[in-house]
């Protein structure tokens, strides 16, 4: 899927239109903490980009520009960068950040702008640093089965690259033909696949980094094994861009799965969805359990015109997707659905029986974001731990049905992995400022009930702006502190990605 252009309603209270310059809105992002852009420094970028040591081709400050590559896919923030440059090189790099220390400027990492929490948003005439032009695939490693990659690679070329040496990178989701490898990085993506293949995190072997006092660090180089102390690299994957650039990444690849078969049931219990996703997990190789619910579901069918996959209409459907490679595993694939049946938890359900069908299975899933995209949903994506998937869902469905009575709340997620998105639809005739409004108290109900689970604010989406205030919820004080003390040893006058994340 190509992103770029297109529009869906993202993260906390994030909406499809553009009228999120009005004062509602201008409140609404003051809430966020962020500080109104100062013109005064503004200007003073403008003047010492004449000293910065690129050439003009790799420095853009026309208004389209700013605004297409000054933001991610949240769209209710007043953007305002002073420039977009393009380094070519790591040396570029260094420059740059050598070129800001010295003029105290922002920095701002951007990859592929598909983030969903603002955090390559540019509010405070920062300047953004874009990837895009460090996008090529360097060396591949038959023997270790790795890849060094710049971070302008987009995640689905990664995908291709490694299909032709049949190979397979797996982590993947619906943004992998415009997310970048950096971006995934930054933000440790995860996916679809995360039950069988981990995050982005399990993959990279070694990083390249410039760090924000501009210095050129090789972490970890591609070892498997590294007893030397802290692992640095940890640190900068899912920092989101808040300690130095990525400027360089070796991925490791995965054998090419096995043949998989895709299934789609039908559950009429919450309880039953963990009942079967535990009984797949025991007697099979589960590459993905992704759950959605009959509203999603219904959204879909209006938006896609896909038929229903069967007749049974009930509250929750799961895609399981599993290997099996022969005969004998097909069978036991079989065995383990009948018995989910027989049992009761499963009510209905198909199986593919060839990768086009296997392929459409999969759009119910993955078509739903797209699908709700027309009713400027209110989107959350939090994560427990498996186990407290069902008591988490039930605690906060009554919460939700009792505070909103008469809202539409869409549930769907990598369930496999205790990861949920959470989509609230604005009521017919709700003034958006109003529904804007209303969803800081839903985060505020909704962060509750996640940190009564022990859970976590943001599964896979990062912190960026949009759940900065509310990182109390699920890291520690003490936590938050000794992260700005890190921040610090690494970018010690504060220019990289200021206001995000903590
Ligand atoms: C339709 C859709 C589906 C999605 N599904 C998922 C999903 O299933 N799982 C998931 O995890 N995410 C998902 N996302 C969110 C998003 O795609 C991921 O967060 C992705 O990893 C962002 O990559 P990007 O290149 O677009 O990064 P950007 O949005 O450009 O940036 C994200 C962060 O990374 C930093 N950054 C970017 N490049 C660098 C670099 N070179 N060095 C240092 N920092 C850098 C930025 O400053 C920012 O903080 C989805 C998004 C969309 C639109």
């Amino acid at each position: 899927m190509h992103l770029p252009g297109a529009r869906f309603g993202f993260g906390p209270s994030e909406f499809m239109d553009s009228s999120h310059q009005d004062g509602a809105y201008a409140q609404f992002i003051l809430s966020f903490g962020s500080e109104p852009c100062d013109s005064l420094a503004m200007q003073t970028t403008t003047q010492a980009l004449a000293t910065l040591p690129l050439k003009p081709a790799q420095i853009k400050t026309d208004p389209d520009s700013l605004k297409y590559y000054g933001k991610d896919w949240t769209t209710y923030f007043d953007i305002k960068a002073s420039a977009i440059v393009f380094p070519e090189t790591t040396e570029d790099v260094v420059q740059i950040v050598q070129w800001a220390r010295k003029n105290k400027i922002a920095l701002i990492p951007s990859g592929g702008r598909t983030g969903l929490s603002g955090a390559a948003c540019a509010l405070n005439g920062e300047v953004v640093v874009s990837f895009e032009r460090m996008n090529r695939v360097l060396q591949f490693n038959e023997t270790d089965s790795t890849v060094e990659i710049e971070p302008g690679v987009i995640t689905e070329t990664l995908q291709e690259f490694a299909k032709s040496k049949n190979l397979y990178y797996p982590v993947d989701f619906a943004a992998r033909g415009s997310s970048q490898m950096g971006g995934n990085i930054a933000t440790n993506a995860g996916g679809i696949k995360v039950v069988r293949y981990g995050l982005t995190r399990d993959w990279v072997t070694s990083l390249e980094v410039v760090t924000g006092a501009g210095e050129v660090l090789h972490l970890n180089n591609s070892l498997v094994k590294n007893a030397t102390g802290l692992d640095l690299r940890h640190l900068f994957i899912g920092s989101e861009g808040i300690l130095g650039f990525i400027t360089k990444a070796t991925m490791k690849l995965a054998a090419a799965p096995p043949p998989l078969k895709v299934f789609i049931f039908a559950l009429d219990q919450l309880s039953s969805v963990m009942k079967v996703f535990s009984e797949f997990k025991l007697n099979c190789h589960l590459q993905a359990y992704e759950m959605f619910s009959e509203k999603a579901l219904k959204h879909v069918l209006h938006g896609t015109g896909l038929a229903r996959p069967f007749e049974t209409v009930t509250d929750f459907y799961v895609v399981c997707e599993v290997e099996a490679p022969t005969e004998a595993s097909e069978e036991k694939v079989m065995s383990v659905f009948e018995n989910c049946l027989e049992k009761g938890w499963v009510t209905d359900g198909v199986m593919s029986q060839s990768d086009v069908q296997a392929k459409n299975f999969w759009r119910y899933r993955e078509d739903i974001s797209e699908s709700l995209s027309t009713y400027s949903p209110y989107k959350n994506d939090v994560s427990v731990s498996i186990s407290k998937v069902p008591d988490f869902m039930t605690d906060l469905d009554l919460v939700l049905t009792t505070a909103y009575p008469t809202w539409e709340v869409v549930w769907f997620g990598h369930i496999g992995d205790g990861n949920l998105h959470i989509n609230i639809l604005r009521p017919e005739g709700m003034k958006k400022e109003d529904f804007v409004q209303e969803c800081r108290k839903v985060d505020e109900l909704v962060f509750k009930a996640v940190q009564k689970q022990q859970g976590s604010i943001s599964a896979e989406h990062g912190v960026g702006l949009t759940k900065k205030s509310f990182l109390t919820y699920t890291r520690s004080q003490s936590e938050i502190d000794l992260m700005k003390g890190i921040k610090k040893v690494f970018d010690p006058d504060l220019i990289m990605n200021p206001g995000k994340v903590i």
